[in-house]
C-alpha cells in the first residue's frame, strides 16, 4: 500500500528537482496534479511541532513569535529498514543532513538569505527531503502562522500577506488541509477552521488537529470538539500534545515524547475511551491512509493528464529538434542536410510553389518596358537638339549629302541612355532575389535552432548575390554598348534618299538646312532608338535571368559548400551553434518528458499490481 504514496513522493521529488510546479504549460503540471498535505493555523498554534511529531524527528525551527516565515515543502521518503535517515536541500543537493539539528539551522539560515533576519515573510519555498526507515511516505508543507495584527518590524500588509499565502497552498483542490487549532483557545475563535471552511467548505479536505491538550484549565476537556459536536467535519478530529517550550529547552526527545503522548492519552480520564484515535502517531498513519485513497482515486485523471503532457512534450521536442550530433562527420552531413533544407525552399519561391518568384517577371514586365517608355528621347531627339547635334557634327564644312556623323552622334547618344533602365533591372532583380533569401532563411523551420548557421548562410547567399549582379551588369551594359557598335544597316538602307529625290538641285540645297530636315534626321533617329529599344526589352530579361536567376539557382551556395567542406571539427560545431535559451528548453523538455514516461511506467505498474 505504501508504494503508491512512494511512488507519487519520488514523482513529486522528480518535479520539484525539475523546477516543474507552477508550471508554464497550458496543463496543470503534475505536482499539482498529486496531493499533499498542508499546515494551516495560528501563530504558535503548533503546527511545526505536528509536524515533527508526525516525521519523529526535531528539525525544524519552533518557539513563539514568527518562526516559520517561508513555507517548507517537506518530502518523507520511507527507505529500508536499517539504513541510515539523512536530510536533503533542494538548494543543498550535494549535501547530506545527518545530524537533524544542522537541519534546523540550514531551515533558519535559508530563511534569513531570503528575508533577512527580520520578521518579513517570503512566498519562495524552502524544500527539504527526508529519507528514513522511520516516516511514512508523505508530503507535508509548513506554512507561516496566521496572524491578526503586525508586530514591531512588520509591515502592516502581513496579516493579509500570510493569509493569502497561506491560502494559495490550501486552495488548491490536491491539498489536503491539517487544519490546526490549540485547545487551550476556543474553537469558535480558531483562524485554522476559519480559513479552512473558507476554502472546503465540505470538509472532504481538511483534517482538524488539537493540540496543546495538556495545556488546558484543570476541569475542562476538549471532549466536544473531539468527538465533533462542537465543529463538525468529514474527517475525525485527532488530539496532539507536543511538546512544551520547557521540553524542548530541556531537550526530551521525540521518542519520550511520543510516550508521554501516549501515556497522556492511555491514563487520561477524559479521553481514555479515545485513546487509539489520539496522538501523532495516529494522526501520521490517518493521514497516510487517507493520502492513499486519494491518489488510488485519482489515477485514472493523473494518468490522462501524464499522457496529455507526454503529447504535449513530444510534440514541443519535435519542435525545437532533437540534439545535434558531435562528431564532425555527422555535423558536417547536418549542416549540408540543413543547407539543402534552405536551398529547396529558396527554389520553391523562384520555380513556384512559394510566392515571391513572381515579382522578377514583374521587374520584366512592367519596370523595364515602363523605365524604357520614360526615358527622355522627346527632349533629345528635339528639333533644337538634332539641330544642334547636326549642325556640330560636321564642323566648318557642311555635309554634303547624308550627315553621317550628325546621324551617329544623335544615334550614340540616345542608345546611352539605356544604361540606366538596364542597370535598374539588375538591381531590381538583385534585391528581389536578397528579399527571397531571407524569406527562405526564415521559412527554415530546421533552421530555426542555428542562429549563427542562419547568419552566415545569409551572409554566403547575399555574397553569391552580389557576384551574379556584377556580372550582370556587365553583360546587360554589354547589349547596350554592342547596340552602338554596329548599327543595323538595313534600317537605313531602306530611308528614302533625299538628295535623289528632289528635282531641284539648289531647292534641295536649302531644304537641307531648314527644318523639314531636322525633323526628318529626329524622326529616323527616333524609329531606330524604338527599333533598339524594343531588341532591348527582350534582350535585358534574357541577360539577367541568365546571369542572376539561373545562377542563383544553380550555385547559391557552391561557395559556401567549399568553404564548409575545408572547416574543421570545432569550426563546425560552431556553425551548429544553438540558442543557448533553447538548448536549455530542449535540456528541460527532454528531462521533463523521461520523467513522466517513468511516472507513466511506474504508476501502470503499480495499478495493475493490485
Ligand atoms: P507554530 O508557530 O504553529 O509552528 O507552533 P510551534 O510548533 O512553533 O509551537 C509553538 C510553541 O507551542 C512551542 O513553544 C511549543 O513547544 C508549544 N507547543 C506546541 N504544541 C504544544 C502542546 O501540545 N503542548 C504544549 N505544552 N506545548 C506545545
Ligand atoms: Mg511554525
Amino acid at each position: 500500500m505504501e508504494s503508491l504514496i512512494g511512488l507519487v513522493n519520488r514523482i513529486q521529488r522528480a518535479c520539484t528537482v525539475l523546477g516543474d510546479y507552477g508550471g508554464d504549460s497550458a496543463l496543470p503540471t503534475l505536482w499539482e496534479a498529486l496531493p499533499s498535505v498542508a499546515v494551516v493555523g495560528g501563530q504558535s498554534s503548533g503546527k511545526s511541532s505536528v509536524l515533527e511529531s508526525i516525521v519523529g524527528r526535531d528539525f525544524l525551527p519552533r518557539g513563539s513569535g514568527i518562526v516559520t516565515r517561508r513555507p517548507l515543502v517537506l518530502q518523507l521518503h520511507k527507505t529500508e529498514e536499517g539504513l541510515q535517515e539523512y536530510a536533503e536541500f533542494l538548494h543543498l543537493p550535494k549535501r547530506r543532513f545527518t545530524d537533524f539539528s544542522m537541519v534546523r539551522k540550514e531551515i533558519q539560515d535559508e530563511t534569513d538569505r531570503m528575508t533577512g533576519r527580520t520578521k518579513q515573510i517570503s512566498p519562495v519555498p524552502i524544500h527539504l527531503s527526508i529519507y528514513s526507515p522511520n516516516v511514512v511516505n508523505l508530503t507535508l508543507i509548513d506554512l507561516p502562522g496566521l496572524t491578526k495584527v503586525a508586530v514591531e518590524g512588520q509591515p502592516e500588509s502581513i496579516v493579509q500577506d500570510i493569509e493569502n499565502m497561506v491560502r494559495s497552498y490550501i486552495e488548491k483542490p490536491n491539498c489536503i488541509i491539517l487544519a490546526i487549532s490549540p485547545a487551550n483557545q476556543d474553537i469558535a475563535t480558531s483562524d485554522a477552521m476559519k480559513l479552512s471552511r473558507e476554502v472546503d467548505p465540505t470538509g472532504e479536505r481538511t483534517f482538524g488537529v488539537l493540540t496543546k491538550l495538556d495545556l488546558m484549565d484543570k476541569g475542562t476537556n476538549a471532549l466536544d470538539v473531539l468527538e465533533g459536536r462542537s465543529y463538525r467535519l468529514l474527517h475525525p478530529w485527532v488530539g496532539i500534545v507536543n511538546r512544551s517550550q520547557a521540553d524542548i529547552n530541556k531537550n526530551v526527545d521525540m521518542i519520550a515524547a511520543r510516550r508521554r503522548e501516549r501515556e497522556f492519552f492511555a491514563t487520561s480520564p477524559d479521553y481514555g475511551h479515545l485513546s487509539s484515535k489520539m496522538g501523532s502517531e495516529y494522526l501520521a498513519k490517518l493521514l497516510s491512509k487517507h493520502l492513499e485513497a486519494v491518489i488510488r482515486a485519482r489515477i485514472p485523471s493523473i494518468t490522462s493528464l501524464i499522457n496529455k503532457s507526454i503529447d504535449e512534450l513530444e510534440g514541443e521536442l519535435d519542435h525545437l529538434g532533437r540534439p545535434i550530433a558531435i562528431d564532425a562527420g555527422a555535423q558536417l552531413y547536418t549542416i549540408l542536410e540543413l543547407c539543402r533544407a534552405f536551398d529547396r525552399i529558396f527554389k520553391e519561391h523562384l520555380e513556384g510553389g512559394r510566392p515571391g518568384g513572381d515579382r522578377i517577371y514583374g521587374v520584366f514586365d512592367n519596370q523595364l518596358p515602363s523605365a524604357l517608355r520614360k526615358l527622355p528621347f522627346d527632349r533629345h531627339l528635339s528639333l533644337q537638339n538634332v539641330r544642334k547635334v547636326i549642325s556640330e557634327a560636321d564642323g566648318y564644312q557642311p555635309h554634303l549629302i547624308a550627315p553621317e556623323q550628325g546621324y551617329r552622334r544623335l544615334i550614340d547618344s540616345s542608345l546611352n541612355y539605356f544604361r540606366g533602365p538596364a542597370e535598374a533591372s539588375v538591381d531590381a532583380v538583385h534585391f528581389v532575389l536578397k528579399e527571397l533569401v531571407r524569406r527562405s532563411i526564415g521559412e527554415t523551420k530546421e533552421l530555426r535552432r542555428f542562429p549563427t548557421l542562419q547568419a552566415e548562410l545569409a551572409a554566403a547567399s547575399n555574397e553569391a548575390l552580389e557576384r551574379f549582379r556584377e556580372d550582370s551588369k556587365k553583360t546587360t551594359l554589354r547589349l547596350v554598348e554592342m547596340e552602338s557598335s554596329y548599327l543595323t544597316v538595313d534600317f537605313f538602307r531602306k530611308l528614302p534618299q533625299e538628295v535623289e529625290k528632289g528635282g531641284n538641285p539648289s531647292a534641295s540645297a536649302a531644304d537641307r538646312y531648314g527644318e523639314g530636315h531636322f525633323r526628318r534626321i529626329g524622326s529616323n533617329v527616333s524609329q531606330y532608338v524604338a527599333m533598339v529599344s524594343e531588341t532591348l526589352k527582350n534582350s535585358i530579361p534574357k541577360a539577367v535571368v541568365h546571369c542572376q536567376v539561373r545562377e542563383a539557382k544553380r550555385s547559391l551556395l557552391d561557395h559556401f559548400y567549399t568553404q564548409v567542406g575545408k572547416k574543421e571539427g570545432k569550426q563546425l560545431s560552431q556553425l551548429l551553434d544553438e540558442d543557448p535559451a533553447l538548448m536549455e528548453r530542449r535540456q528541460q523538455c527532454a528531462k521533463r518528458l523521461e520523467l513522466y514516461k517513468s511516472a507513466r511506467d511506474e504508476i501502470d505498474s503499480v495499478s495493475w499490481s493490485r
